[in-house]
């Protein structure tokens, strides 16, 4: 999957990038290329590949893990506090669950105390 990513230019996604706090660097390999993770699936991996072929100029981005450029743009885009927010909710969930078995081996130990 790649396509052109226009207007937008290599800075203002590296900008994204960066306010997602997400990892980027250059591809030795290629001046024109930038391997970042993947803001859509964020694979631990350099997943994306953003291209610049003209400096200045309209970028393509492409995810090896299959991303289409429409996944990655809007979650390049979006609002950085929605991950903080989905993190805060796992951590909560977590919490939950963690009470949840406490209470659960505490009901059995009273139960096994019933019984003695
Ligand atoms: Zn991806």
């Amino acid at each position: 999957m790649s396509a052109t990513y226009e207007p937008s230019s290599l800075d203002l996604a590296l900008e994204y990038l960066r306010v997602h706090g997400l990892p980027y660097r250059w591809a030795e390999q290629d001046v024109k290329v930038w391997e970042a993770v993947c803001p859509a699936c964020r694979a631990m991996e350099w997943g994306l590949t953003i291209r610049e072929p003209v400096r200045n100029g309209p970028i393509s981005l492409q995810c090896s893990s299959g991303c289409t450029v429409d996944e990655i743009r809007q979650a390049l885009e979006a609002d950085p506090i929605e991950p903080r927010v989905e993190q805060a909710l796992a951590l909560a969930e977590q919490a939950r669950q963690v009470a949840a078995e406490s209470l659960a081996a505490l009901e059995s130990h009273l139960a096994k105390g019933k019984r003695q």
